[in-house]
């Protein structure tokens, strides 16, 4: 059976380029960046060049990229600095939105403990927040703003240029957590203005276990990790070259091939949100058009998500119902509950995020397939009865 990988959103294979790069870096370049002596020194210019590489697909300067062991950490001490910088100026509120990965909304909490007051911003039906939004619930001790760039689960893109403009006509520190966009669309720092930003390699095609934070030169990071002097004080800890060689490749490849992609992404996409629209009380979650090319997340009436996903992977196809983080869990995605689904509707949610390697055979699969498993399932369902014998009402439109 042809296994079709439907879950890019959550990781992504690893290309041959990278795999190379890092195949080579471990054989040759084994030393120490931080040694002296030759083979140290060669290791220090590996990480340099995926340093200078890295930063010229973001348009920023070498020295305002720092390695990271993923998206989560680049999230966390990007927060975790601007807030230290806030609090020095007696600055201790933050806006953020109902919608960010846990990495973002977990760090918001603990600084709230720490005495930080949050803004949540809600999110319209659309998944996407304004940046008038933003603009209104700015405050004078407002030390941050920290709004996604593409959401993981409904795919919508939000508006980073406009929010980077409010922030910086406001004097205020704006984060974005780009660990979706990365690779997939344009990015810009200096445009977009943005300060801060968090970057995973796995969702681009590269190593797990290696991201970046980029932050602007003048915003002065802290330290989540204390011992040696790598990464200019920043992050301690011997670097990982081969990770870094292969996020970097990785990165140059996916932006080299990105419109070519996008497109051809895009197509299958619309393809895919059609085919399963035809099912009865299905919804897509998001914006139809301003959602990242390879994202489908659709809510059924009357399905209890992770039976859908088990048939799905009986019949040779991975997908997710939201988040990898919030599989496993029986709570709904806080995602969907942000754009307004109810519970009930919540529950009955599946992700497709397609990968390069899909043709329309496989948009064709999985429409019959996800088409024949939600009927199947609606017929066993009691829950599906009360709402077609109308004890219990749609929340869709048929
Ligand atoms: C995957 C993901 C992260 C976490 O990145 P890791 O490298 O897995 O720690 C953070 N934010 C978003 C939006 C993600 O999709």
């Amino acid at each position: 059976m042809k296994r079709i990988y439907a879950d890019n959103a959550a990781t992504t294979p690893v290309s041959e380029t990278a795999i190379r790069e890092m195949v080579r870096c471990m054989r040759e370049v084994y030393g120490n960046p931080s040694s002296l002596y030759e083979i140290g020194q060669q290791a220090k210019e590996e990480l340099e060049k995926a340093r200078a590489q890295i930063a010229a697909c973001f348009g920023a300067q070498p020295r305002e990229i720092i390695f990271t062991s993923g998206g989560s950490e680049a999230d966390n001490q990007a927060l975790r600095s601007a807030a230290a910088l806030g609090a020095r100026k007696g600055k201790k509120h933050i806006i953020s939105t109902a919608f960010e990965h846990h990495a973002v909304l977990h760090t918001l909490r603990a600084l709230q403990r720490e005495g930080f007051e949050v803004t949540l911003l809600d999110v319209h039906e659309n998944g996407i927040v304004t940046a008038e939004e933003v603009a209104a619930a700015l405050r004078p001790d407002t030390c941050l703003v920290s709004v996604m760039f593409a959401n993981n689960e409904i795919g919508t893109i939000q508006p980073v240029e406009e929010i980077g403009a409010v922030c910086r006509r406001a004097g205020v520190l704006f984060h974005t957590d780009a660990v979706q966009a990365a690779g997939h669309l344009a990015i810009d720092v200096g445009r977009m203005n943005i300060d801060l930003m968090a970057v995973s390699a796995h969702k681009f095609h590269g190593p797990k276990g290696v991201g970046i934070l980029y932050a602007r030169r003048g915003v002065a990071l802290t330290p989540l990790i204390e011992g040696g002097a790598q990464e200019r004080g920043k992050r301690a800890g011997t670097e990982n070259v081969p990770a870094a060689a292969g996020m970097a490749a990785a990165l140059r490849e996916t932006c080299e091939k990105r419109e070519e992609t996008a497109a051809h992404l895009t197509a299958l996409r619309d393809r895919l949100i059609e085919g399963l629209s035809r099912i009865p009380y299905a919804q897509l979650n998001g914006d139809r058009e301003r959602r990242l090319p390879g994202n489908v997340s659709f809510c059924f009436e009357g399905i209890e998500g992770e039976s859908l996903l088990l048939l799905l992977d009986d019949r040779g196809i991975c997908a997710s119902s939201g988040s990898a983080c919030t599989s496993g869990s029986l709570d709904p995605s806080h995602v969907l509950l942000a754009i307004g689904r109810p519970h009930e509707v919540a529950h009955g949610s599946l992700r497709l995020t397609l990968g390069a390697e899909w043709d329309g055979d496989d948009v064709e699969t999985v429409i019959r397939e996800v088409s024949g498993v939600v009927a199947y399932l609606r017929g066993m369902s009691p829950f599906w009865r009360d709402l077609t014998t109308g004890k219990r009402p749609h929340v869709f439109e048929k």
